[in-house]
């Protein structure tokens, strides 16, 4: 087969084919290239092997091969965005480590032999990560003539993992041949949204419109790809079907337990009619004259909680107060501050969506030496709302996240398209620029984040008192 007809299969496309085979089909049709994120981590590790750059544009591998190679031959300590090619009879296998580091030993050059580095921003060793490492440590091996010692990646920390080349490269090979059969295909990979992993994918708009066209089940909250492969069996590929099905056939049919068959059903007649459903009646939801609704923003990789926003609410008005830390050393001046605020109605609960804010607390309270039982008493008045509202109602929403929730209640962000990573990346931007404007627009987001909390507790205050209403009238 000619090269031109072979396909080219980049990291790209075998990495993200560990999350979703149609990524990488779509990827590959309409020839995208990612480029490296930025980031602080990147930088660092970066930094720690000084090196060159080949002078080429992706997609023109060629060049950047060429370029690579020169560097190699001539014994460069360190090449940064290297490109290694390969060619195969199935395909054309192009790596791009992050470094290729000069290490002494034995290759068709000399005395001198490569072996790459990934840097990855999870903080944990995944499956794709892994693979992608085995490729180039596979591709580099073809290249030099020797093996690498040892393929390795770059976690945030900087923490350097060792990847077992034994272990990685026969799964390494069967993802490749699975990756290069999807790309073979006339037809992209079946449609499946699923919010971990589409969150962030640049397909999500086109395969959401897709899969509302097909009135799709992966967008019934609930419907995982394990669930979606047993509904399938009983002849249920779409949410009107789903909301048609007898909850206790599902039950006896598959391995799903009688409540989740329940809440699987119900949640997708929710999105059939466009409303809200009740699904058991909503318990120990305080409600009281006076009440905090309370938001964190936090930096996992600076290790900082650099905001807190509290909207106090009271009879007589609403007070927002954001509590920022300018600079990451105010974290703990914020904390004493967000304290003595909490403690100014000792008895009022503290509103919150998920578990991150108590969590928080509570890691807050030990790392400034904080008396537990002055921690305790804020802890105990915390009330969740996400889970208050999913033990009981379900919504016609594709997620339960605060965002499509709130959205579905009517609440616009002044900043529709933000979240909380953009958040923490305005964060990141003030501290390196010190424009103001970054700031401002993290407190607007967090700000909007407090009001959206309260927007969803006065509605399930609402819901909860027209269900008892109709509860008695029936
Ligand atoms: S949006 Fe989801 S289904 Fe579509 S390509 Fe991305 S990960 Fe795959």
């Amino acid at each position: 087969m000619s090269p031109k007809l072979r396909p080219v299969v980049v990291t790209e496309h075998l990495f993200y084919f560990h999350r979703c085979s149609r990524r990488s089909f779509l990827d590959h049709r309409q020839g995208i290239v990612h480029q490296p994120e930025r980031s602080r981590h990147r930088e660092q590790v970066l930094s720690r092997w000084p090196g060159t750059r080949p002078v080429y544009q992706p997609p023109d591998w060629e060049k950047g091969f060429q370029a690579t190679l020169t560097l190699m031959q001539q014994g460069a300590p360190a090449i940064h965005q290297g490109v290694l090619r390969v060619e195969t009879p199935a395909a054309v296998l192009v790596g791009r480590p992050d470094i290729l580091i000069r290490e002494p030993g034995t290759s068709r050059w000399g005395d001198w032999h490569y072996r790459p580095l990934d840097i990855r921003l999870g903080q944990r060793l995944k499956p794709e990560y892994q693979a992608a490492a085995a490729f180039h440590s596979w591709l580099l091996a073809q290249i030099q003539g020797v093996w690498p010692y040892w393929g390795e990646l770059a976690l945030p920390g900087p923490r350097f993992l060792r990847v077992n080349l034994a272990q990685a490269l026969p799964s390494m090979h069967q993802t490749l041949a699975a990756c290069l059969e999807t790309l073979k295909q006339n037809e992209a990979p079946e449609v499946f949204i699923s919010r971990s992993r589409c969150q962030l994918c640049p397909w999500l708009d086109y395969c959401s419109t897709v899969a509302k066209q097909k009135h799709h089940l992966s967008l019934v909250p609930g419907v995982t790809q394990k669930r979606y492969q047993e509904l399938q069996t009983l002849g249920l590929t779409r949410i009107e079907e789903l909301a048609q099905a007898d909850p206790m056939e599902l039950y006896h049919r598959t391995s799903l337990g009688v409540n989740t068959s329940n809440k699987l059903v119900r949640q997708a007649q929710a999105i059939a009619q466009q409303q809200a459903l009740a699904i058991a009646p909503i318990t120990r939801l305080p409600q009281a004259a006076i009440g905090y609704f309370f938001d964190i923003e936090a930096d996992p990789y600076l290790d900082c909680v650099y905001l807190h926003g509290v909207l106090l609410v009271t009879p007589h008005k609403q007070e927002f107060y954001s509590l920022v830390a300018e600079q990451v050393r105010d974290e703990g001046r914020i904390w004493q501050e967000l304290l003595l605020l909490l403690e100014r109605y000792p008895q009022a609960p503290i509103y919150h969506f998920c578990p991150f804010e108590p969590q928080t607390i509570q890691r807050l309270g030990q790392r400034y030496h904080t008396p537990p039982e002055r921690v305790q008493a804020i802890r105990q008045r915390c009330v969740d709302l996400h889970a208050r509202l999913v033990r009981s109602v379900v919504l016609p929403v594709e997620n339960y996240t605060l965002k499509a929730i709130a959205r579905w209640l009517g609440f616009q962000w002044q900043h529709p398209r933000a979240d909380g990573a953009q958040c923490t990346q305005w964060y990141n931007q003030w501290l390196q620029t010190g424009d103001r404007s970054y700031l401002q627009a993290l407190q607007r987001y967090n700000y909007d984040d407090c009001l959206a909390t309260y927007h969803l507790y006065r509605w399930l205050v609402e819901f909860m008192q027209k269900q008892k209403l109709a509860r008695s009238a029936g």
